[in-house]
Formats: structure tokens, C-alpha cells, sequence
């Protein structure tokens, strides 16, 4: 019978990460149902906006991440396309100004270098935007990197640290005998192991049924357009005050709010293309989109960025954003099903939060001490087997 110390379910960023960090103390096996960063991980956009998180909790644990990407590259031995290219907040409406003034204060307090611009100021940093836009904040702390580089950087370390890889195989049981893990059954066979880690992102809730684990994990619908490649246009990543909106204040405070949760979210990547997002949704895994979602995504872009009007767009993707609820993903050991942990729910921050997840999620299993501060507050308690 194979065995394995450890059991990592799901190959995106945060799987990935996690088998890497975990490799240090353990043999592990990574499974994945497709293939490496092929579900969410491969349909987002690749901000690691700090200005855009919630002061307290949620900016130290993304400052923590932001942290580590500061030498990821060095240390994963190659090029994620980290760059550090600031990130905008345009402000569209009056209506948004004292709401954007109080977050920039608060952000500012919370440690966040970010600074208010007026729209002369906005588009000096960035051209394409419409001249009737109120103002924009600016963090030069803001960046951005490859999401599909990094989950493929961080299985390649992890290979090189002894991780084995079977992407194409599902976990589809997870054996518990006397409340312990033992195994999982895969569609490639059994695997004994103590340890299994569900980084399954919006899949996990299905994967946590399988140790009688109630998680409400929901699928958050994206979409993003996607350009032809063209010569540098948009410096940085650039969102608008109605993302913020739509991710801080509640339905009754964010009365002007288009349809499909939409709020701008455009950048462009080292080759050329532009990403120019998206919608936020509850749509079940439904991939099936109507046109009229992609009108409304370019319809909202191009009114904020009119240059980027005469751009093809070439494709679309569509993701599933794994959300818990508050924001926050959960980080936890399972009560009474001792060797099952969860690590999932990054909603729209998965890829800001990455690296964090992989050191938190060893911290966790090897009661270590360091971290601690940053465990507590996502260890729910809620996660008990039923
Ligand atoms: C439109 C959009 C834009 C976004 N933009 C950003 C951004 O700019 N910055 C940012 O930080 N975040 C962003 N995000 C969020 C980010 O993409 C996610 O938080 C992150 O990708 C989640 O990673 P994950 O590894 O948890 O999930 P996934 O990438 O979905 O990985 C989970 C994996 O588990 C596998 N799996 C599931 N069940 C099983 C099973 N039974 N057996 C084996 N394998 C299984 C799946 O195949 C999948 O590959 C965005 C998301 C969307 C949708």
C-alpha cells in the first residue's frame, strides 16, 4: 500500500503552497482532480493589493503575504512576474468621495501607504482613464504577480523537495477510522496517510462531506475579459471604488451597485494582454455565461478607460471565487476528526494570500508557536464532524 506523512487535496495556489511548506517536515503527495492552478487559480487576475483589504486582521495577514513575495522568486528559483507596480482605486462617483476619504484614513492608519489623488493626478499615473473621474487612491505598495506561474513555481519546488504530484486523480473518500484519518481513495488507487490538508478553494466544501465536515464554502462567480496583446497601457493594477464598495459595504449601503456585482478590476500582464474584470456572482459552478455579462464588464471599463475602447478582447474566463462569508479564509484543524485540516475560503485574495497559507497551515500541524497571532482569528471552531 502507498503511503504518505501528508496528503494534500487540490493543486491551485493554495495547495500547491501548502505541499511545498509542508515538504520541509514531511513526505507528501499532492492530488489534483485537473491539473496544476487549472481551476481558479488559472482564472483570476494577479493583483496583491494591500490598499483594498479591510483594516485590522485581514491587512496584517495580507502584509505577513506581501512579505514573503518579497523574495519568493529567489527562493522558488524562478520568475513569477513579481512586480511591485502600485495599484489605483479610481473614484467614478461623487457619492463615493467620503466613503473613499475614511477608508484611505483608515487604511493610512493601519500602517497602508496610500495617498488620495485628485483626477489630474489619477491620469498622469495613468492615461487611459476618463477625465470626468472624481480622484483615485495610490499605494505604491500594491502588486502583482502571475497566478499561473506561481502555482506552477511553487509544485516545481515543491518537487524538488520530494513532493510527488498526481494531477488527473480525485479524492473521492477520505477514510476515517476511530475519528483519525488513515487514507483517501483516490480515482488512481488508496493512499494511506495521518495528515490530509483540503486546499480544494470552492471545491472544498464537497471534500469536507467526505469526512462528514459540514464547510459552506460558496462558489463566487468571476468573469474577466481578456485582450490582444498591446504596448504597455496600464501601469500597475487599477480598481474602482465600486469593487470596494461591493466588497466592504453591505447591499443596503452600496445602493448604486451595477448589475452582476460588477466593479472594475484592469491590468495588463508582461505579454501584452489586458485582464479587465469582472462580476461577482452566485451562479451555483455554472460556467455558462450570457453576452450580456460581457457587455456590462466592457461597458463599466471603457466608461472609466475610454483608450482601451478600440482593443479586441479575444477571449473571456470565467472562475469561481471560493467565499466564505466574511472575507476570511479558514485555517483549521477538524475536531473530532483528528489528521483533517482545512485550508480554503480566500475568496478574491487567494493569490495575495498564498504564500501566508502554506507557512500558517505548518505552523498549524506542527504546533509551532511562531504565527499564532495570525492562526487564531481563522480558526472558526466551527469545523466539527457531524
Ligand atoms: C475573477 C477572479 C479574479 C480574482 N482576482 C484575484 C486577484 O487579483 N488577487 C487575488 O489575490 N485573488 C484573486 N482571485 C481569487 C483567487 O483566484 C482565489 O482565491 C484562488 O485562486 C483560490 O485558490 P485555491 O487553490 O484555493 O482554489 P483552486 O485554484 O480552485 O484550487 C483548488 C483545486 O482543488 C482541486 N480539487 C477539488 N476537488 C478535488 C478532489 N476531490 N480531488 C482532487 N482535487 C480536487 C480542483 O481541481 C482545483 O484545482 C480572483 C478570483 C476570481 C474568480
Amino acid at each position: 500500500m502507498e503511503t504518505y506523512d501528508a496528503v494534500v487535496i487540490g493543486g491551485g495556489v493554495i495547495g500547491t503552497s501548502i505541499a511545498y511548506r509542508l515538504a520541509e517536515t514531511r513526505h507528501v503527495l499532492l492530488v489534483e482532480k485537473t491539473d496544476i492552478g487549472a481551476q481558479t487559480s488559472g482564472a483570476c487576475d494577479k493583483a496583491i493589493f494591500l490598499q483594498s483589504k479591510k483594516p485590522g486582521f485581514p491587512i496584517k495577514l495580507a502584509k505577513a503575504s506581501r512579505q514573503i513575495y518579497e523574495n519568493l522568486e529567489e527562493e522558488l528559483e524562478t520568475s513569477i512576474e513579481f512586480h511591485k507596480g502600485g495599484g489605483m482605486i479610481v473614484i467614478e462617483d461623487e457619492d463615493h468621495i467620503e466613503f473613499m476619504e475614511s477608508f484611505v484614513k483608515k487604511q493610512q492608519k493601519a500602517g497602508i501607504d496610500v495617498t488620495l489623488l485628485d483626477s489630474k493626478e489619477a491620469r498622469s499615473i495613468q492615461p487611459s482613464l476618463a477625465e470626468y473621474i472624481v480622484g483615485a487612491t495610490y499605494s505604491k505598495e500594491d502588486a502583482e504577480v502571475n497566478p499561473l506561474k506561481l502555482s506552477q513555481a511553487f509544485a516545481q519546488a515543491a518537487k524538488r523537495r520530494g513532493v510527488d504530484i498526481r494531477t488527473h486523480t480525485e479524492v473521492i473518500d477520505i477514510d476515517i477510522q476511530n475519528g483519525k484519518v488513515v487514507g483517501v481513495k483516490t480515482t488512481s488507487g488508496y493512499i494511506a496517510t495521518e495528515l490530509v490538508v483540503n486546499a480544494g478553494g470552492p471545491f472544498a466544501g464537497k471534500i469536507a462531506e467526505m469526512a462528514g465536515v459540514g464547510l459552506t464554502i460558496m462558489p463566487r462567480r468571476g468573469v474577466i475579459l481578456i485582450s490582444e496583446k498591446i504596448n504597455p497601457m496600464i501601469f500597475g493594477n487599477i480598481l474602482c471604488s465600486q469593487y470596494i464598495a461591493a466588497k466592504h459595504q453591505t447591499d443596503e449601503e452600496n445602493k448604486k451597485k451595477p448589475p452582476y456585482g460588477i466593479g472594475l478590476s484592469l491590468g495588463q500582464t508582461k505579454s501584452g494582454n489586458l485582464l479587465i474584470g469582472g462580476s461577482r456572482e452566485f451562479k451555483g459552478f455554472q460556467k455558462a455565461i450570457n453576452d450580456e455579462i460581457l457587455a456590462a464588464i466592457a461597458r463599466h471599463a471603457t466608461r472609466i478607460a475610454p483608450a482601451i475602447k478600440p482593443i479586441r478582447i479575444i477571449r473571456s474566463m470565467v472562475g469561481f471565487r471560493p467565499y466564505t462569508g466574511d472575507g476570511l479564509p479558514i485555517i483549521d484543524k477538524v475536531e473530532g476528526v483528528e489528521g483533517f485540516v482545512i485550508a480554503a475560503g480566500h475568496e478574491g485574495d487567494g493569490i495575495a494570500l498564498a504564500p501566508i497559507t502554506g507557512k500558517l497551515v505548518v505552523s498549524l500541524v506542527e504546533n509551532r508557536k511562531e504565527d499564532q497571532s495570525l492562526l487564531k482569528p481563522l480558526q472558526f471552531k466551527r469545523l466539527k464532524a457531524v
